[in-house]
This record gives structure tokens, C-alpha cells and sequence, in this order.
């Protein structure tokens, strides 16, 4: 079952009765997220996993006729799905829609929920470094040691289609450059040396072959 977006929506039955076996994004950062209370009343998603061919595909642009037909539905989907995997970020190609947007909640230091959405991102400033452990919701109990910027200011839109700044340092930078280029069609592995690529498609290969990528 497709949405308005293409998104891939995930029968009920099936929902209610699929074991949530990984809760990976970003977790060497020390963030753990409970699962949280799921709206029965809002369709999930389904998670696209690697090689399916959108994760390589460069978004289309979100333009205004997106944001009139109903993009905040897509998004609020995301959100709950993005929640109920254990993930802080979630890029539109993961749910089957090839556009440019993505979800994140990142939370403050008291752990409370920050969650934004960012249309059309656009990386305006990089600096510093940080080298750590990230996972994707589309690679499931694959981590990858990823070198990324320590700070990023990024420009997007939010749902209204108001432009705005966001000036985000640590695991936010993290989050914002990981699903950037999810909207570029760069996944994490594409990151890597190829040794180490080549390692992790063996991996994921091994995975397959166990029916643990799912
Ligand atoms: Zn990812």
C-alpha cells in the first residue's frame, strides 16, 4: 500500500504483529530511546533496507504543490515510524519516497523530544571533526565508524515553507550530514574506505543469508 508520496505504508495486521528486533541509529552517542506510545490510528512505515535502489537515488526536490498535498501526513508517518525503530533521523528515500526531506529528534540534555523536519536541506557551513560510531534504520545491526564534521549549519524548510537556519554541533551535525545524504543517495557504507565497504557487504550478505535483514 503506497500513500500520497509513495511512501510505503505497512498493513495494520502486519504491524501489530512484527517484532521491532533493532534499535541502532547513532547509538554509540549513548542515546538509548524507549520505544514510545504507538497511535494505532496513524499508519507505520515500512523501512526500506539496503540495496534497495532508491537509497542511491538523488532526491527531487519538495516544492510547494508537496507541501499543499498533504506532505505534514508523510511526515507525521516518519515521526512515529522514526520513533518506534529506536532512530533519531529518518530521510524520506528510507520510507520508499524519493524527495528531500528528513525527520529528526535529537533530544536536549535533559531529554526532553526536539523533533524537526528539514525540506530541502542545504549544508551551508562545516567545520571541525568528529570520528564515532554511527547505524542506519535502513543497514539493521550494522555500524559503521563514520568521520563527519563536528559543526553544520544547514538551511531547509520547514513544513509551512518557511525558510530557516539551523546551527547544530555533535550527534546533531551527525544526524543532519547522515540524512543529507540519504537525500543525495549517499548511504553510510558509501563513507568508508572500500576495505571496509567491502567487509560490511560481506556482513550484510551473511545477514541475508540468516534472514536477519529484513
Ligand atoms: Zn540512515
Amino acid at each position: 500500500m503506497r500513500g500520497e508520496f509513495g511512501e510505503r505504508i505497512r498493513p495494520r495486521h502486519y504491524r501489530q504483529t512484527r517484532l521491532v528486533g533493532y534499535n541502532t541509529d547513532f547509538h554509540s552517542a549513548g542515546l538509548f530511546y524507549n520505544r514510545g506510545a504507538i497511535d494505532n490510528h496513524m499508519p507505520l512505515l515500512d523501512i526500506v533496507t539496503y540495496p534497495d535502489p532508491i537509497l542511491h537515488t538523488v532526491g527531487r526536490p519538495v516544492d510547494a504543490e508537496d507541501l499543499e498535498n498533504g506532505l505534514a501526513d508523510a511526515v507525521s508517518r516518519m515521526f512515529e515510524t522514526m520513533y518506534e525503530a529506536g532512530g533519531v533521523g529518518l530521510a524520506a528515500p528510507q520510507v520508499g519516497i524519493s524527495k528531500r526531506f528528513f525527520v529528526m529528534d535529537v533530544r536536549d540534555e535533559d531529554g526532553n523530544k526536539r523533533p524537526q523536519t528539514f525540506i530541502n536541506p542545504q549544508v551551508i557551513h562545516i567545520e571541525g571533526e568528529q570520528i564515532g560510531e554511527e547505524g542506519c534504520l535502513s543497514f539493521p545491526g550494522l555500524f559503521q565508524t563514520i568521520r563527519r564534521e563536528m559543526r553544520v549549519v544547514v538551511r531547509a524548510l520547514d513544513l509551512t515553507g518557511n525558510e530557516f537556519e539551523a546551527d547544530l554541533e555533535g550527534l546533531g551535525a551527525r544526524c543532519i550530514l547522515h540524512e543529507t545524504d540519504h537525500c543525495d543517495g549517499i548511504v553510510f557504507i558509501d563513507r568508508v574506505t572500500p576495505i571496509k565497504r567491502e567487509i560490511a557487504r560481506r556482513k550484510i550478505k551473511r545477514l541475508q543469508q540468516t534472514g536477519e535483514w529484513v
